[in-house]
């Protein structure tokens, strides 16, 4: 990927290197094989961590790599022009620390925070359910409090991202009436009683992620792992969201400048007409449109990152990134299929997975139609 940036700090251009030898050297020879396969990559995932590669923007302090959001999704732009599911990885991880991170008193921060950080550990995000997809706040998981003072949570979290093999589980859960006030965050070990991990989703892509069903039988948690207060829980959730999208969007712009690098590479070797086709001008033009998108995409997600830095309000503008950065993965990677012709229709070639890798962009962390009602309510 060659790309100019104007990192803040000489010790971000050091890690932008790193990041991009240990994806040039650990991703890009596995994901064929692991995509193939459905196989979750935990030992590369792993790696990422050791690095400090799946706690970036999170504090030293507790063993983050406290750098700027703008950092981070460079960073994670650079995982997901590798692959995506690593990078999906990274990005879920990220969401699963921030309640702890943002909420947590002070003893969970230190009691839960450096192991969550370390790179060891994996987190897991789960807010949807069978009937509460867009409109989460009507999930109906239960979380009771028992008389000893532990949670006991029953009921059914759907597409739940390293589902199985997380250590750690965000579960958003009613513990009060109806609505998103009676909502709140839980976070459950890997392993506990009663959690009954379903069959892995047969999915369109991105199938080295797993996906899946948990069940809550009667799930018993002390209350010391309440995240915040009773009631917070959806205040969290949607906190993590707005980090997430900006994750979305760095992912779907180095999933886009994957394909760009790939037509533009195939289009000036492949001849016809006794040309390159990239002469062409039909060719030639639908190539700068596309690395121009990207661009674009770009540019929007690190503005958002930057007032997020800045200690701004940003929701709006990270949905604004997610909608138009995942919309244009969607177009940038089914341009480059056409660039390739047949040879972009079948496996020998990463462009048909990318296409079919970037329409998951467009529906995870909130749809790009909630998007459009984030960004119309603000408007209005
Ligand atoms: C591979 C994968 C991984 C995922 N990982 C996770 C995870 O780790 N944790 C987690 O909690 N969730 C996860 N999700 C769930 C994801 O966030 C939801 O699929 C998404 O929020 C949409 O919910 P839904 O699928 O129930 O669609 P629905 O909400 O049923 O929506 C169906 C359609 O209706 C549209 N729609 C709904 N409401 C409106 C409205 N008000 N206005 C206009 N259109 C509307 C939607 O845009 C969509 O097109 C994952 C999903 C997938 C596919």
């Amino acid at each position: 990927m060659k790309v100019q940036r104007i990192l803040p700090t000489e010790e971000a251009a050091d890690l932008l290197d790193l990041v991009r030898d240990l994806t040039e050297g650990e991703l890009a020879p596995r994901v064929a094989e692991f995509e193939a396969n459905h196989e979750f990559p935990r030992e590369v995932v792993r790696t990422l961590g050791k690095a400090g590669l799946l706690s970036l923007p999170y504090p030293e302090e507790y063993g983050g790599g406290g750098q700027p959001y703008e950092v981070y999704l460079q960073a994670l732009e650079q995982i997901a022009y590798h692959w995506l599911a690593v990078a999906e990885s990274v990005n879920v991880h990220n969401l699963a620390c921030f309640g702890t991170a943002t909420y947590g008193t002070r003893a969970q921060r230190e009691e839960l925070l450096p192991g969550m950080l370390s790179g060891e550990l994996l987190g897991a995000y789960c807010l949807s359910e069978p009937e509460a997809g867009s409109d989460a706040a009507s999930l109906s998981t239960k979380a009771v409090k028992e008389e000893d003072g532990d949670y006991r949570i029953s009921g059914t979290k759907s597409w739940v991202t390293h589902a199985g093999y997380a250590d750690f589980y965000n579960v958003f859960s009613r513990t009060g009436g109806p609505g998103a006030r009676g909502l709140s965050c839980l976070v459950v070990p890997g392993g506990t009683p009663g959690m009954v991990v379903h069959e892995r989703e047969k999915k369109l892509g991105v199938w080295s992620s797993p996906t899946a069903q948990i069940g809550f039988e009667d799930v018993r948690v002390p209350s010391g792992r309440l995240i915040g207060r009773e009631g917070k829980g959806f205040l969290i959730a949607m906190g993590a969201l707005d980090c997430g999208r900006l994750g979305i969007a760095a992912c779907a712009v180095g999933l886009a400048q994957a394909a760009v690098d790939y037509a533009v590479r195939y289009a000036k070797e492949r001849r016809q007409f006794g040309e390159k086709i990239i002469n062409f001008q039909g060719i030639g033009f639908l190539l700068a449109d596309m690395a121009t998108q990207v661009a674009a995409a770009r540019a929007l997600t690190l503005a958002a990152a930057r007032l997020k830095d800045a200690g701004l309000p940003y929701s709006l503008e990270a949905a604004k990134a997610k909608l138009f950065a995942t919309d244009m993965a969607m177009k940038v990677t089914t341009d480059a299929v056409q660039v390739l012709g047949g040879a972009g229709y079948v496996a020998d070639h990463p462009v048909e997975r990318w296409m079919r890798e970037a329409k998951l962009l467009q529906i995870v962390e909130g749809t790009n139609q909630i998007q459009r009602l984030v960004i119309s309510q603000g408007l209005a």
